[in-house]
């Protein structure tokens, strides 16, 4: 039997054990083996790691831009080296599948790249006085964007590579050092990634990787005097509680949602039917923005949910390494959780489709018709293979109920009239309306947020830079 592996967190340019002693198992999803332990690090250690970004943050600002972009660069080469090493972890901690693994590697170094040259473009701006009525023409400003300082990047366990160099290459393209707190099932990913990051020689105190569980160590660092911006991406409940304490300290939330695909009668139902069904299944839901609901007019449901039922029943199921639709579920917990709003959703009466089959972690893609906005399945974000459909007697009714959802990340309407889909849209209360098309994030270089419950601030790479850099002026009187 091989020997299991104690991952250690990265400081000043180290990887290193904490002296805390205390080691996190991280046991994978789908064998239940333990892939490795990481280092659960005290508040003291947690204070060293952020005390030395302050002097490495300054030099790092001042650093000649093109050698921060040449450093960046360099990672990003780098991960595309490591690919197969980094996805192999992400395979075996998160359960994603291995071409799906490979994949976020690939398209986080063509992220690091664009937000390279994101950066470069930005250009200072000026303004004149005489612009303002009785300003003088001879007092100019120019206005420069400047990094806020340590940023906390703390990510969750979906995307354990992407979303979290996400935040990492613009903090750092900007000039800020960073605090990166993985979650912690994705945590040995996160060690992968800074150990590629590590091999580029960046200078020491930049970006700290420190690891632990966020129930222990979160609030400290997230209310930390030497924190001065924190982007977070994870559960609307963890998030609330940040944002609850996070007084003067600018902040970005990603976070959940239970994105709805409105269908209008005049859709072309078999396209709709593929985006559904990779807008809802991919990666066994596990997506803030997978597709959690579909509302559709009556007249079509039928033609709908048949289809759709023949559809999930196709669906491939099984481990990552064979690169099926649906694996398994990120932990026992998350699990119980879907088959609980599965046995609910029956009891409450809605018709069962297909599904409702478990073994283990990992749970059968399941499709409901006949939800009802009285049960919970209409209304909570399951985050897992379960789809309910709704029937609506019209747009407004589809509006209503899209709209009566805590969250509002994103939604799709489908209609081949394009007049009314951009109706339907502008009535959404979400960030983004996809129109004939399944929810998603990328490409990654749109502007991508959540009202609501879904988030606050605005992601997506120019924003992510706004977010992390401030407006400062020099005003110059001639
Ligand atoms: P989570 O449980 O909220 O955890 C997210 C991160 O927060 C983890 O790193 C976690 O660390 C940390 N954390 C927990 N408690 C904390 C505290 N008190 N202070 C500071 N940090 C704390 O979410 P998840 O289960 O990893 O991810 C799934 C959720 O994320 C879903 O709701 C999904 O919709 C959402 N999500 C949203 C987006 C988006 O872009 N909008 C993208 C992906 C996922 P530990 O792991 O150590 O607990």
């Amino acid at each position: 039997m091989s020997e299991i592996t104690n991952y250690k967190y990265y400081v000043g340019g180290k990887f290193i054990q904490s002296t805390s002693g205390n080691l996190i198992e991280i046991i994978c999803p789908y064998d239940q083996s333990i892939i490795g332990r990481v280092q659960a690090i005290s508040k003291e250690e947690a204070d060293v790691a952020i005390a030395a970004t302050k002097a490495a943050q300054k030099d790092w600002a001042d650093t000649d831009l093109f050698k921060r972009a040449d450093l960046l660069n360099k990672w990003a080469d780098q991960l595309e080296i490591d690919a197969e090493e980094i996805a192999q972890m992400i395979m075996r901690e998160v359960g994603k599948t291995w071409n799906d693994a490979v994949k976020e590697v690939t398209r986080t170094a063509e992220f690091i790249r664009y937000t390279v040259q994101e950066f470069i473009h930005t250009n200072d701006a000026a303004m004149s006085g005489a612009n303002y009525p009785g300003g003088s023409k001879n007092k100019f400003a120019i206005i420069k964007r400047i990094p806020l300082g340590t940023v906390l990047a703390i990510s969750p366990f979906n995307y354990p590579v992407n979303l979290s160099v996400a935040k990492l290459a613009p903090a750092l393209i900007a000039g800020n050092a960073v605090v990166f707190k993985p979650a912690t099932q994705g945590a040995i990913s996160a060690v992968k990634l800074i150990e590629s990051f590590d091999k580029v020689g960046f200078p020491a105190d930049i970006l700290q990787l420190i690891t632990g569980k966020g129930s222990d160590i979160g609030d400290y660092v997230s209310e930390h005097d030497g924190i001065d911006m924190i982007s977070f991406t994870g559960g609307a409940t963890t998030g609330r509680h940040l944002s609850s304490f996070s007084t003067m300290k600018p902040m970005v939330l990603e976070l959940g949602g239970k994105d709805p695909a409105i269908v209008c009668e005049d859709a072309d139902i078999d396209k709709t039917v593929a985006e559904i069904m990779s807008g809802a299944f991919s990666y066994s839901g596990q997506r803030c923005t997978a597709i959690k609901r579909v509302l559709v007019h009556a007249t079509v449901a039928d033609e709908l949910s048949e289809k759709l039922k023949t559809a999930v029943e196709k669906l491939s199921v099984g481990m990552p390494i064979d690169n099926p639709i649906i694996v398994p579920l990120i932990n026992e917990g998350a699990a119980d959780y879907v088959q609980g709003l599965i046995t609910d959703t029956i009891a409450a009466g809605a018709e069962l489709l297909v599904g409702n089959k478990r073994e283990d972690n990992l749970i059968y893609p399941t499709l409901f018709d006949h939800v009802t906005t009285d049960m919970r399945l209409a209304w909570e974000e399951p985050f897992g293979p379960v789809l309910p459909i709704i029937r609506v007697a019209s747009d407004a009714e589809a509006i209503e109920i899209a709209n009566a959802s805590e969250y509002g990340l994103q939604a799709s309407v489908f209609s081949q009239n394009f007049s009314r889909a951009v109706a339907i849209a502008e009535k959404i209360e979400a960030g983004s309306v996809q129109i004939n098309g399944r929810t998603e994030r990328g490409p990654d270089h749109f502007p991508f947020l959540g009202v609501k419950n879904s988030g606050m601030g605005v992601h997506g790479i120019s924003r992510t830079i706004e977010s992390m850099t401030r407006e400062k002026l020099l005003i110059i009187n001639v």
